[in-house]
């Protein structure tokens, strides 16, 4: 630990993922928004420190150098955490929301240990595209804020058979079907320890049947149940994310 900081305090310092890399003693640039955001808004003058990290590189204490009126830089001073490879992916495959919905889906599946996002079309799916640029804004946000090492894969927006054409066939898909005797996610899940999975919930209006046929003929789609009460799209994924990274053991990757 830096002698400029104490331990017990170092996570208040603001916490910000450097997409450029990071090595001890060398400038990394920051983004016009975050030297905006730590001038403007957090008021922090020259050499203040903040926490930074890649997902290569691990978090560092650094310093803060700003450059001109809109320019920023941090210089990491002591590696605070080394960089810890992701050992199993968690995937959400789910339908696009209205945008109050799709902003929390995002920034709790982030917290929750989701790696992969699939935005996936439905039949029944109403929002049938995604802003990209948002959801990525968010994504980096969350992870900034849940201390995570790694960085979640926003991946293209597809519709559910050409999702389901491309799918690994080793990757279990725990599939969220409402309204059917399937076993709960609780019992189903047991068997991914240590596995890459994915878990997939259907938009506002529900699964059709032709799609629910579609899931049931593929190998490594598992039908679940999440209860006996119909839960809202976003209730349904956050629900099964909890679920699942209780039951996977992992915590935080
Ligand atoms: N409109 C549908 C209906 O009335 O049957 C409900 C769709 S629900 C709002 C949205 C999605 O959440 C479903 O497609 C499913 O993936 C998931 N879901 C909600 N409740 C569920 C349950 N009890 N069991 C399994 N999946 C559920």
């Amino acid at each position: 630990m830096s002698k400029d900081v104490s331990e017990s305090v170092v996570h208040l310092l603001p916490r910000l993922y450097v997409a450029a890399g990071l090595t001890i003693g060398q400038g990394a640039p920051l983004t016009d928004d975050q030297a905006h955001y730590l001038r403007h808004v957090l008021r922090r003058d020259d050499g203040s420190l903040l926490r930074v990290f890649h997902p290569q590189n691990g978090e560092f204490l650094a310093k803060l150098a700003h450059q001109g009126k809109k320019s920023a830089q941090c210089v990491p001073q002591s590696l605070l955490r080394s960089a810890i490879p992701v050992t199993q992916r968690r995937h959400l495959l789910f339908s696009p929301l209205k945008k109050d919905k799709m902003d929390i889906l995002v920034e709790k599946a982030v917290e929750l240990g989701v790696t992969d996002l699939h935005p996936v079309v439905f039949q029944r799916s109403i929002v049938r595209e995604i802003k990209t640029e948002r959801i990525t804004a968010q994504i980096t946000e969350s992870a900034e804020q849940c201390e995570r090492l790694d960085m979640p894969v926003l991946h293209p927006l597809a519709d559910l058979r050409s999702k389901m054409q491309q799918w690994s066939k080793d990757i279990p898909i725990y599939a969220a079907v409402e309204r059917g005797d399937y076993p709960h996610l609780c019992v189903a899940v047991s068997t991914s320890q240590g596995k890459d999975c994915a878990y997939l919930v259907g938009p506002e209006g529900g699964v059709t049947t032709e799609e629910t046929a579609l899931l049931l003929n593929i190998k490594s789609v598992r039908p679940v149940s999440l209860g006996q009460r119909i839960l809202r799209a976003e209730t349904a994924a956050l629900y099964g994310l909890s679920l699942l990274d209780g039951l996977l053991g992992l915590g935080k990757p």
